[in-house]
């Protein structure tokens, strides 16, 4: 599919221009039609400047009967097109008076493309595909009047309309089916959770793979048909950033907690082994975790096993407290 680039040819009033957006500031795409039989971007933005007194044409994208694609305004230019919605829309307009006329099925397969393949890539905070007569303060605008829906959702034609060297699919003679890609592509979609159980990453695009892209495709949001072109390689992508972002976390806490288990996990110090050996004996520690931080209550058992077992030996040896006393400063 191709765009002709008509920006710089088409009529421009001498002394306006269009205000200007960041491309994030973009989240919709809006869809017309001429309202005219016949019609072209330069008949269009003639119209609009010289009679609307406009800086431009209206819309970003013109698509012609023979399926044409004219580019007409660039993406962050706030063109006129949908009133109050212009600062957050794109604009595409298809030459003909859908209440009478019926699209051809080459501005169809072009209307497919531009929506579906081309402006994702473009606008990376897409999110609305709407008629005009869906935009506050259009309801009762008989445009674009023909199922736009439906179009864009069609499968029979998708598989042609989204055909390059460089798209994978089961069909070897329409796309990419084996190599080194489709092995990145199987590891990517096992690795963001979709099931390759037989196969695996076997470099060859099966019935197995074609599963899978269309299972992740319909987890997605996006069109199911098992061909991975440009939108889905995308998805995919940001499905593969995500994973590892997460697995970085998780992964931190791992760290974090085997720090935990490896220090009450350590043995005793050489220079303490032989006090240590002897207070596990005598029954003042209980042998585990010789490097952990005591507390108060532990202290408190510690003390009161030290002191039954002094009273335990003055009572063995038949001494009184006042003897031993003398005995130790006499030494
Ligand atoms: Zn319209």
């Amino acid at each position: 599919m191709k765009i002709t680039d008509v920006r710089m040819s088409l009529r421009r009033h001498p002394t306006k221009v269009y205000r200007r957006r960041p491309i994030n500031a973009i989240t919709d795409v809006a869809i017309h039609h001429s309202l005219t039989l016949t019609g072209s971007a330069e008949s269009y933005a003639n119209y609009h400047v010289n009679t609307h007194g406009w800086p431009g044409i209206g819309y970003h994208f013109v698509i012609e009967k023979n399926g044409e694609i004219k580019w007409c305004n660039d993406l962050d230019n706030i063109s006129y097109h949908i009133g109050n919605s212009n600062g957050f829309a794109v604009g595409i307009c298809l030459t003909g008076d859908f209440r009478s006329q019926k699209l051809t099925a080459a501005q169809e397969a072009s209307l497919r493309w531009l929506c579906n393949v081309y402006l994702p890539t473009k606008i990376p905070k897409l999110k609305n595909i709407k008629g005009h007569n869906q935009y506050p303060g259009y309801a009762l605008k008989q445009c674009p009047v023909f199922d736009f829906r439906k179009v864009l959702t069609d499968k029979s034609e998708t598989i042609k309309v989204i055909k390059s060297l460089t798209d994978m699919g089961r069909d070897c003679s329409k796309f990419v089916c084996k190599g080194a890609a489709v092995k990145g592509l199987q590891d990517k979609l096992m690795f963001v959770g979709e099931k390759l159980p037989r196969f695996g990453a076997d470099s060859d695009f099966g019935q197995e793979c074609e599963d899978a892209v269309k299972a992740f495709q319909a987890r997605h949001g996006l069109i199911v048909d098992g061909v991975v072109g440009v939108s889905t390689l995308n998805k995919l992508n940001v499905e593969v950033a995500k994973m590892n972002e997460y697995i970085k976390v998780l992964e931190q806490r791992i760290e974090k907690l085997e720090n935990k288990l490896n220090t009450s996990g350590k043995k005793v110090s050489d220079w303490a082994k032989e006090n240590w050996d002897e207070a596990k004996v005598n029954g003042y520690f209980d042998g585990t975790r010789p490097l952990d931080n005591i507390t108060r209550q532990e202290s408190a058992v510690v003390v009161n096993r030290l002191r039954h077992n002094f009273l335990k030996l003055i009572h063995d040896q038949g001494e009184t407290l006042e003897v031993i006393k003398n005995q130790m400063e006499k030494e």
